[in-house]
């Protein structure tokens, strides 16, 4: 199958060539399917949802209300227990800042991974310095996966909370979930998982997994930028205050003060992104159109044909074990003795867009022992002529930097 076609951004110009889009863990590209959702309902259903009383209003709410209901779906959770956000980072900070600022105390342990995305990092830096709790790194094994020795290391009766990305961002590498929420429950954590690269690729069935956080942005699936999730458990919600407060989250203000709406109501001040919601829901409704089984095949035979590129050229480094076998959409890179910035220069003058820097994620490069890396992304509508096309390029980047 071939899904390319969906997506206009990709289509080719008048002399036959096409963009080489190696970059969907930075943003996806949206398909007609989203785009049309998104016309539509600025076409015909536009208003501020939960506000007016006429038709349209209702409208509005519906697609607002509906969104959240595909994006439960898509989670396994229940409608209350899903949070509409700007994006991950948000979603994160809602969690570190409700949850991590008010029930976390000095002689708690917060326990992440040095590869955490900063979103999931910095915000667990700042609850640990306001509130006087400890943050605990685990560290990668050789093969860049996380082992059970270092989880029973690290995961103590201290620990309060572990976040985790469900998939590094750089290594493209699975975290051990399952074992991580054993751990974490057997001695009363909360986990929060970070779904940003993960939500794309693979189902997060936050009732199978059984998280009690889980963060993603739309726009990594497809989906307009500005409007992200949060899943969290039923009853956290409850007992956690508001992060934002403003329009739309109360229940009732006098001069003296204020009551909260109930549900994610409480999470969500302010006018909201509507139009990326639906955005959203769209997207997931064209995953689900597509199926996880084919998505996932196609994206690892992808990985597999890149990644056995890569492993003829002994002048390149791939960060984490070179595998395909648990492995979502990324695969990091050096060209041994070549800047990422040159390399991905030379790629881009190629036609292949891959990103080259820190990938937010600079304690991880230190742990790596380098400062920057390319990064050569996949998703449903790259195809193996794309992969040949890197690989290609690769080796152009070989003999021009000598
Ligand atoms: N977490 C991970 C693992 C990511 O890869 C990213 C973005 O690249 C984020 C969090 C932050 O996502 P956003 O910028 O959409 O908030």
């Amino acid at each position: 199958m071939n899904w390319t076609a969906d997506f206009p951004i990709l289509a080719a110009d008048e002399n036959g060539n096409r963009l080489v889009y190696l970059d969907s863990a930075a943003t996806t590209q949206h398909p007609m399917q989203v785009l049309n959702a998104v016309v539509d309902y600025y076409t015909k259903e536009n208003a501020n949802p939960h506000r007016g009383v006429y038709e349209l209003a209702m409208r509005a709410t519906d697609a607002h209300e509906g969104a959240r209901h595909t994006v439960a779906q898509f989670f396994n959770a229940e409608d209350d227990e899903i949070v509409f956000t700007q994006n991950t980072t948000e979603s994160l900070n809602l969690v570190a800042y409700s949850y991590g600022m008010n029930f976390l105390h000095e002689g708690d342990e917060i326990v992440i991974s040095v590869a955490e995305h900063h979103s999931n990092m910095v915000p667990w830096q700042r609850v640990a310095k306001a509130t006087g709790a400890k943050l605990v790194y685990m560290y990668p094994g050789e093969n860049g996966r996380l082992t059970t020795e270092e989880l029973d290391k690290k995961i103590t009766p201290k620990t309060k909370v572990v976040a985790v990305a469900m998939v590094s961002n750089v290594l493209g590498l699975r975290a051990p979930v399952e074992e991580i929420v054993k751990r974490a429950h057997a001695v009363g954590a909360v986990v929060v998982l970070d779904c940003a690269q993960s939500a794309p690729h693979t189902p997060v069935d936050v009732k199978k997994l059984d998280v009690d956080f889980a963060a993603c942005s739309a726009h990594k699936l497809y989906a307009p930028m500005g409007v992200g999730a949060l899943y969290a458990r039923a009853g956290l919600l409850e007992k956690m205050p508001p992060f934002m407060s403003g329009g739309d989250m109360i229940g009732a203000v006098h001069e003296s003060g204020a009551t909260w709406a109930d549900g994610p109501r409480k999470f969500e001040a302010g006018t909201r992104n509507v139009g990326g919601e639906v955005g959203f829901a769209a997207a997931i409704d064209y995953m689900k159109g597509i199926g996880w089984e084919a998505m996932e095949t196609h994206e690892h035979a992808l990985l597999d044909r890149m990644l056995a590129g890569m492993r003829a050229m002994p002048w390149l480094t791939v960060y984490g074990e070179p595998v395909a076998e648990g492995r979502y959409g990324v695969v990091s890179f050096n060209v041994n003795d070549v800047h990422p910035h040159d390399v991905a220069t030379i790629l881009d003058a190629g036609g292949v867009a891959v990103r080259a820097g820190h990938h937010c994620a600079q304690p991880l490069m230190e742990f790596l022992g380098i400062g920057s890396c390319c990064r050569a992304s996949v998703a449903i509508y790259n195809t193996p002529e794309d992969v040949d096309a890197l690989l290609e390029n690769l080796e152009n980047v070989r003999k021009v930097m000598g």
